[in-house]
């Protein structure tokens, strides 16, 4: 049997995926590491579970911070400092990309759940391929777990740009059913108060857990991109903490739900790139969340020119450059928090 390595970053670097390893590994306290692939480790305690959670990381390879909060948390729970009540699974999503030090080596990873990765040209790059592979884990993870038990998934991110809300989370189309106060507690406690709605299924890696397995799956993002060992982690103190506290407690402390607590936006317009001749009216550094005027052109597509149609309208995630019909612009308007439907 392989021993685990010192450095779990060390170790992930120096493999890529593919590797034919699979190691377990009992821990002192009683509960059980085991390691199904490079970059997907699992933590099992010794007692009955308190719940499933999923922390995934590097979906895009060069979002740092979040890969260092994952390690940090696996070297705590490998040398005893933490004693799970949870089963947690980490997943360092696109290693070949954090060896290349680039968001993706061929495809942005996050395009590619829900099977997309096998659709159009099929398994044909790195990419898709982990993708599939990524699926396979989720599944082998929750077979195992009573649909009962609290399941989360935090698919961790960092943004490349500015936002006017450094800490935000995507909260990915429910299939119609209710959102749910306690997560967004959860959320808050994180230091995540900004919530964006998702109008309908997307093929990224949080609607994935949320559709396959009912979890509470979210797009977390943390604050800016930068390198390995600049970030400043006092900035994530509060998502560390909660996190251990998931993995840790059978009920982590929780403030009381006010609306007032949460911003909510909701999608107004996904503007898609369809002409070779795009163009957004804007500097390339706008932040998210950033307010147009009404009437402004925000984007012309070809012949098509995109206005601000609604009092508030903000953009977010834009990007001139994408492919031929994919998304180069979200457009969100704030909405009252009340206007939810909760349980
Ligand atoms: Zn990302």
């Amino acid at each position: 049997m392989l021993m685990l390595k010192e450095n779990f970053l060390a170790w992930t670097r120096a493999h890529e995926w593919g590797a034919e390893v699979e190691v377990s590994q009992q821990l002192a306290n009683g509960g059980k590491v085991e390691v199904w692939d490079s970059g997907v480790i699992v933590f099992t305690p010794a007692g009955k579970p308190t719940r499933d959670l999923v922390l995934s990381c590097a979906v895009h390879g060069d979002e740092t911070a979040p890969i260092e909060i994952c390690d940090a948390l696996i070297e705590a729970l490998k040398q005893g400092q933490l004693t799970p009540q949870a089963r947690v699974m980490f997943l360092i999503a696109n290693p070949a990309a954090i060896n290349n030090g680039t968001r993706f080596v061929e495809e942005n990873m996050n395009r590619l759940f829900s099977g997309a990765h096998s659709k159009g040209p099929g398994l044909v790059n790195k990419e898709r391929v982990r993708a599939e592979a990524l699926e396979g884990y989720m599944e082998r993870f929750f077979a195992t777990s009573p649909p009962s038990r609290e399941r989360i998934h935090y698919d961790m991110h960092t943004a490349i740009r500015d936002s006017a809300h450094e800490k935000f989370v995507v909260y990915p189309y429910q299939n119609e059913r209710p959102y749910s106060k306690r997560q967004l507690q959860l959320l808050k406690a994180m230091g995540v108060p900004v919530v964006l709605l998702n109008d309908g299924p997307t093929t990224t890696f949080s609607y994935y857990s949320v559709n396959q397995f009912n979890a509470h799956g979210f797009t977390v993002e943390l604050g800016k991109v930068k390198p390995f060992g600049q970030n400043d982690m006092q900035r994530f103190a509060a998502a560390q903490s909660t996190l251990t506290a998931l993995i840790c407690e059978a009920d982590p402390e929780l403030d009381r739900f006010e609306h007032d607590d949460f911003m909510i936006y909701q999608v107004l317009r996904s503007i898609n790139r369809t002409a070779e001749d795009f163009e957004l009216n804007f500097p390339d550094n706008v932040a998210n969340f950033t307010e147009f005027p009404l009437g402004a052109v925000i984007a012309r597509d070809g012949e098509t020119e995109y206005r601000v149609e609604t009092e508030g309208e903000s953009v977010i995630f834009p990007n001139a450059k994408v492919a031929l019909g994919q998304r180069a612009l979200l457009t969100v308007v704030a909405i009252p928090a009340e206007s939810l439907e909760l349980v």
